[in-house]
């Protein structure tokens, strides 16, 4: 079975329906199929063919989104790169890569070796229409490096066949909308952005495009723009519901998806309670974004809610068995959104999967509904003395404290436990680090849960995606005992 691009089916379907928006312009599908045709034509003046690879070092702009579609139409294959990444970091990655071609915006073209101005990328190229080719299931569309919290990150391969599977999937769970506008403020070079990308394309819808997060952007698009869905990671939502105050949503808002990591029961509770429909998600860029989410009408936020309709998730235990109910084990995903392979490295490629399962490297557990409670990273859980802990579980207990804004924990080595938590804190303005902090966790955990040191910080260091760098924390500890920001 072959595929079209949606941006040219959606020319010819729908033509003066938006599917762009950046800033105030707007472009309808026409327009875009048109820009995207001249992209194309410029691509091939490039000598860009099928398979190539083309890297791209740039924030969210319209310009990334018509270089998506038109190295598609060449049968290209789209490498976005982290635009938060130093040249020492990027290296690696090109180097994996092989570029026929590097484009970056003006702003960091110094830090792409070679790469041509993605502003004026289109000047001096002659209109002249190129052959598009048919996509099929297996055609890879994007390699895809992990946002990188564990050791160094890995390209994902992912195809046509997984994106639409992608899309279907999680239209399915969220129910039907005759043309979604979804609120596009994560990165294009994350798997959450590029899913609402091609999901808006794919289901006639717009994507709301901005080039970073803005919370009083996002609300003022939330009112004013026809947003139905966003997606959003759980400090940006915070962020989002503390600029919005007591301001009633309007109908045309549905829902919004928040994942990327830990996400606090306690906001999404906040999210409802102040009428948005906020819905717990689980995903990973090697499937694809979402294996889990929330069903609308079951959702309390307690868990990540049940696999997609066609995917799976099962947990399997160290020895490989697959466990019951309320069993914790590793999360295990299988299903048409799973990525071909890692890119060149066939070793991690076949660490990856067993009998088409993917081991996804987080640790969980599945209630008698089938849905999945996220406990941790692998990487992340610390064994003291033989038991398990969960920084999740931890960092939850110390985000009631009045004093304490967010935290992390990680464990450090210890001759006698093997390992112990140490917590890092950021407080609210104005407070000192409380001399209550182990009493207060006591309430309310084992004591072998309780973090052996409290190290007041004023930020967490946090990657692209927000996510908390954990190694960092995990360093500091170690070489700065007791710790010095
Ligand atoms: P790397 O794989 O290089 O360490 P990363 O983990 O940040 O980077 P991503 O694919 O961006 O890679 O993120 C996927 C991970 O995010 C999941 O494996 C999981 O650990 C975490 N995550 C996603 N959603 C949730 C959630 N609802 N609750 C807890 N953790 C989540």
């Amino acid at each position: 079975m072959t595929y079209d691009c949606p941006i040219r089916e959606g020319a010819r379907r729908h033509p003066e329906a938006e599917a762009l928006r950046f800033t105030g312009q707007t472009w309808t599908f026409r327009a875009l199929d048109e820009e995207v045709a001249r992209w194309t034509a410029a691509l091939a003046a490039h000598g860009v063919d099928q398979g190539d690879r083309v890297a791209l070092l740039s924030t969210s702009h319209p310009s990334v989104t018509f270089l998506f579609w038109a190295l598609g139409r060449l049968g290209a294959v789209f490498a976005p790169l982290n635009a938060r990444l130093t040249p020492a970091e990027l290296r690696p990655l090109l180097e994996a890569v092989e570029p026929r071609l590097n484009l970056a915006l003006n702003a960091l073209r110094d830090r792409l070796p070679g790469a041509e101005s993605l502003e004026s990328f289109l000047e001096g190229v002659a209109a002249h229409s190129v052959p598009v080719r048919a996509w099929d299931a297996d055609t890879p569309r994007v390699i895809l490096f992990t946002s990188g919290t564990t050791g160094r990150p890995k390209g994902a391969v992912l195809t046509e066949g997984a994106f639409r599977a992608s899309c279907r999937a999680s239209a399915a769970n969220l129910g039907a909308h005759p043309a979604p506008r979804w609120l596009g403020t994560l990165p294009l070079f994350h798997v959450g952005g590029l899913a609402m990308l091609t999901r808006t394309a794919y289901e006639g819808g717009c994507l709301l495009l901005h080039e970073r997060f803005d919370a009083d952007a996002v609300n003022r698009a939330i009112d004013t723009e026809g947003t139905s869905h966003a997606s959003f990671v759980a400090t940006t939502l915070e962020r989002v519901l503390d600029a919005r105050q007591d301001r009633k949503l309007p109908a045309t808002f549905q829902c919004a998806l928040i994942g990327g990591g830990p996400v606090p029961t306690a906001l999404l509770t906040r999210a409802r309670a102040a009428g948005l429909l906020a819905l717990q998600t689980y995903g990973l860029t090697e499937a694809c974004s979402q294996v889990t989410t929330e069903r609308p009408t079951e959702a309390d936020g307690r868990t990540a809610g049940p696999p997609l309709p066609g995917l799976e998730v099962r947990i399997v235990g160290t020895d490989g068995t697959t466990l019951g109910e309320g069993q914790e084990g590793d999360v295990e995903v299988r299903g048409p959104t799973l990525m071909a392979r890692y890119w060149r490295q066939r070793d991690a490629t076949r660490d990856a999967f067993h009998d088409g399962w993917l081991r996804t490297r987080d640790v969980g557990v599945l209630d008698a509904k089938g849905r999945l409670t996220l406990l941790s990273r692998r990487t992340d859980l610390i064994v003291r003395g033989g038991e398990n802990l969960y920084p999740a579980e931890i960092e939850a207990v110390l985000a009631n404290h009045p004093a304490i804004l967010e935290s992390a924990i990680v464990g450090v080595p210890d001759p006698h436990w093997g390992e112990v938590p140490v917590a890092f804190v950021v407080l609210r303005p104005g407070h000192a680090l409380p001399g209550d902090l182990d009493a207060w966790c006591r309430q309310s955990l084992a004591r072998f849960k309780v973090p052996t040191r409290f190290v007041s910080v004023e930020t967490l260091p946090r990657n692209a995606m927000s996510k908390v760098e954990r190694a960092v924390l995990r360093k500091h500890a170690l070489s700065h005992p007791p710790y010095q920001p």
